[in-house]
């Protein structure tokens, strides 16, 4: 092929992926979150948001509503982490020292509170705690009594269902899952999820809230992982089955990044937290037994406490561990230090060693993702296949420039997905292809077929869009 005619056509593969991010972003935009007739459900003005949890998400969630002029109160069951939390919340928001108008506005609209009522009596309430089904089941028993009768109650959980955590309390249509994505300054994306009696003016009204302070909030059926963490699951887990089978940290993350994703899986795990990682992970593992399974090593990094960047050091080792961002210690005598300690945790849990290529590497983080969006399809969870793409960009980081996970998939075409996933099927039933995408393969279809307009369409609605191959 000429060169130029490559340039050229790749230029135009990247300006179609970019012209559908655009698309996306648009129809968020418009989107009230409700379907039809319910469209116009008015939602209530949030003037003040009580957290409750001021660890690493509840700060940077009080930093995005501090920053778009609301009212914040926050508290924590640890007074240390309570008081540290206005110089956090100012750091975030600067993203690095604040200066005296940001600390002015700061002492202004935010509030720390050692007692819950303070927090109580805001117009929502988010809660923010350890990712426990007991530790937060708890706090609403307490909680819902002290509420205002108009105050609305939601989750952070990223990934106990709404439904289960909504079972204890008194008015469960004003409980809904409010999941933002980490770093919560860098990625727009929040997660409205609907519990089986969440009201429509709960959606509503969380869903304008999320566009007052800036996000794109998709609106969702509830279920264990939600999307955000069912697409995560994937690329994070199989990162760490590479390194049991021998890859070398560097090439799982230069492998991920090459592909344009904007961090590395090892990086992210740090980031995220590897104890809440866990956490999550042994509630995915429940739900979906056949294809989850929590990995010995994140087990024995956590027992090693590297749970990651605000422990000063995961798999890789942070300078100052209080910082939500900055550099990990680099140099080669810090990563290779790193490097060796994780090599010595891994080493019990050693596989028989497998040779990877940079290609195949990018491929087994990324195929299982792709799988997982066809089940989320599968199980009806979003309300438009397009929910996906936003989530993968705006939520974890996936290429603008490959338009999307779906979008990306198209360009391939299934049959060639499902061929690429042919060296995986070693690894039993996580890596086969889906129902979905063996139809597609068949009927040499499209996930984005009959999907090219603005307008949100809902799989299965009666919009006459069909586009999967299970659509009732
Ligand atoms: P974290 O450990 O940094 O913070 C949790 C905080 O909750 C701690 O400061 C703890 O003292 C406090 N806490 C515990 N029980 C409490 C109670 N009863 N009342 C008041 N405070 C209490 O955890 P995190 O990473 O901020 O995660 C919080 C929630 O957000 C979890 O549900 C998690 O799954 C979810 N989440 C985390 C991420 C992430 O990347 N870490 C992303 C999205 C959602």
């Amino acid at each position: 092929m000429h060169p130029d005619h490559k340039t050229r056509s790749t230029t135009s593969l990247e300006d179609r992926a970019l012209q559908n991010v655009r698309l996306l972003v648009e129809r968020n935009r418009q989107d009230t979150g409700l379907d039809g007739d319910r469209e116009h459900v008015t939602p209530r003005p949030i003037r003040s948001a009580g957290i409750i949890g001021a660890g690493l998400m509840g700060t940077s969630i009080a930093a995005a509503h501090v920053k778009h002029g609301l009212r914040v109160v926050i508290t924590d069951l640890d007074p240390r982490v309570l008081s540290a939390a206005p110089h956090r919340i100012a750091a975030i928001w600067a993203g690095g020292t604040p200066d005296v108008e940001t600390k002015r506005v700061i002492a202004r609209l935010l509030e720390t509170a050692a007692e819950q009522p303070a927090v109580a009596c805001c117009d929502l309430v988010l809660e923010s705690i350890v990712e426990t089904f007991g530790a937060k089941s708890k706090l609403y028993g307490q909680l819902e009594g002290q509420l205002s009768p108009e105050a609305l109650l939601a989750s952070n959980t990223s990934t106990i269902p709404i439904g289960r955590l909504a079972a204890s309390l008194a008015d469960p249509a004003r409980f809904c899952g409010f999941h933002f994505c980490h770093p919560v300054h860098e990625r727009p994306l929040v997660e409205v999820i609907r519990g089986p009696k969440t009201s429509d003016q709960t959606v509503a009204t969380l869903v304008a809230h999320a566009k007052a302070i800036g996000k794109m909030p998709i609106v969702m059926q509830d279920g264990p992982g939600f999307l955000v963490n069912r697409l995560l699951a994937p690329y994070l887990s199989e990162a760490l089955d590479l390194l049991l089978e021998g890859a070398s940290m560097r090439a799982i993350e230069q492998a991920a990044v090459d592909f344009g994703m904007a961090k590395g899986p090892l990086r992210l795990l740090d980031e995220i937290g590897l104890d809440t990682v866990l956490q999550g992970g042994l509630i995915l593992a429940a739900a979906f037994p056949e294809r989850i399974t929590a990995s010995p090593l994140l087990v024995a990094m956590v027992k090693a406490g590297r749970i990651g960047r605000k422990a000063g050091a995961g798999f890789f080792s942070y300078p100052s561990p209080d910082q939500l961002s900055g550099p990990e210690a680099t140099g080669t005598a810090a990563e290779s230090t790193a490097e060796q300690i994780v090599a010595k945790i891994v080493a019990p849990w050693a596989r028989p060693r497998q040779s990877h290529t940079p290609h195949g590497i990018t491929m087994r983080l990324l195929l299982p993702m792709v799988l997982e969006a066809t089940r989320v399809l599968e199980d009806n969870k979003v309300r438009d296949p397009r929910d996906i793409d936003l989530a993968a960009i705006f939520g974890l980081g996936f290429p603008a420039s490959r338009g999307g996970l779906l979008w990306w998939a198209d360009t391939l075409g299934a049959r060639r997905v499902s061929e690429m996933l042919e060296p995986l099927r070693r690894l039993g039933p996580r890596t086969e292809p889906t129902p979905m995408l063996q139809g597609l393969a068949r009927s040499h279809g499209h996930f984005y077929q009959g999907l090219s307009s603005t307008t949100p369409t809902r799989v299965g609605a009666t919009s006459g869009v069909k586009p999967w191959p299970n659509s009732p």
